[in-house]
């Protein structure tokens, strides 16, 4: 807070509910507040499974960034970072390639806020942090951080989970736009990871979850399998290809309690630029 009479350096607008804050009730976080714990209260009404999706969806950043790492990426750009949630990004990554270089980047100034937990990696590496809206053309690329610290002449794992959903078309195709925009500019050898939520099994919840995000003054565009596999176009789908997030990989096939498809609500997939 600054002194009397000044304004706070940010508005965290915490009378709104917020995707992050939401995301991080349903993670069983502690950095939400009570319009987002109302707004997350009525998606559970509608939607059970959302803490359930959540989690599903970052087991499989956990499986896919180990995976890539393991494959020998040491460049990562995250975009829709989230509020931190440990283990984070960087430090299944650098658990792997202790060198490994990191770049996060978020628009909600609440993740900014707690950026500090996402700055703390190896010493060996190195994280940065770029407050950014991916939908605002050039805002991530053209940031001095970013190439202070990736060199986009090499490959780089560019990561969008649970984000793109937020980002509606409005008539433009807007996502698909971002998402080609930042393609161009890796090298081959890159790849893209994506979740996106979806209504494909569950239309009927979906539509009211979208609605609840719409009041809460977030709007959520889940998008089809077809509208999905369009990210990917011109690169190369990994093995199995699109799949739902807990169906990407498990780690432990057959483990009990894996939810349905309507549960999981959300795909998943990883392709490399040729
Ligand atoms: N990627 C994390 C967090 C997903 S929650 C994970 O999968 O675990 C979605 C995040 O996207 C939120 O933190 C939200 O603030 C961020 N986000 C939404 N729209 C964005 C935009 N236009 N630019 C940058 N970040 C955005």
């Amino acid at each position: 807070m600054g002194e009397a009479g000044e304004e706070p350096v940010v508005d965290l607008r915490l009378d709104r509910a917020h995707s992050a804050r939401i995301y991080d009730y349903f993670l069983g976080g502690r950095t939400n507040f009570a319009a987002d714990r109302e707004a997350a209260r009525r998606i559970l009404s509608v939607f059970p499974a959302a803490g359930v999706a959540c989690r599903m969806n970052r087991a499989f950043m956990h499986r896919a960034v180990g995976h890539l790492a393991r494959e020998g990426l040491t460049q990562f750009l995250d975009i829709g970072t989230g509020i931190p949630t440990s283990p984070n990004l960087h430090e299944i990554v650098q658990g792997i390639r202790p060198a490994a270089r990191i770049v996060y980047t978020d628009n909600d100034p609440i993740v900014l806020a707690h950026a500090a937990a996402l700055l703390r990696g190896r010493p060996e590496g190195r994280t940065a942090y770029v407050q950014a809206d991916i939908a605002v053309p050039g805002s991530v690329l053209a940031a001095p951080e970013l190439h202070a610290t990736l060199d986009l002449r090499h490959p780089v794992a560019l990561t969008l989970n649970a984000l793109l959903h937020f980002i509606p078309d409005d008539g433009r195709d807007r996502a698909h736009a971002v998402v080609e925009g930042l393609k161009a500019a890796l090298p081959g050898g890159s790849a893209l990871v994506i979740t996106h939520g979806t209504s494909d099994f569950s239309p009927l919840a979906m539509g009211r979850v979208t609605d609840i995000y719409a009041r809460a003054g977030t709007p959520l565009q889940l998008r089809s399998a077809a509208e999905f596999h369009r990210f990917f176009d011109g690169w190369e789908l990994l093995e199995p290809g699109v799949t739902l997030a807990h169906r990407w990989r498990p780690g432990r096939p057959g483990d009990p309690g894996l939810p349905t498809a309507a549960e999981a609500a959300c795909y998943a997939a990883i392709a490399r630029k040729p």
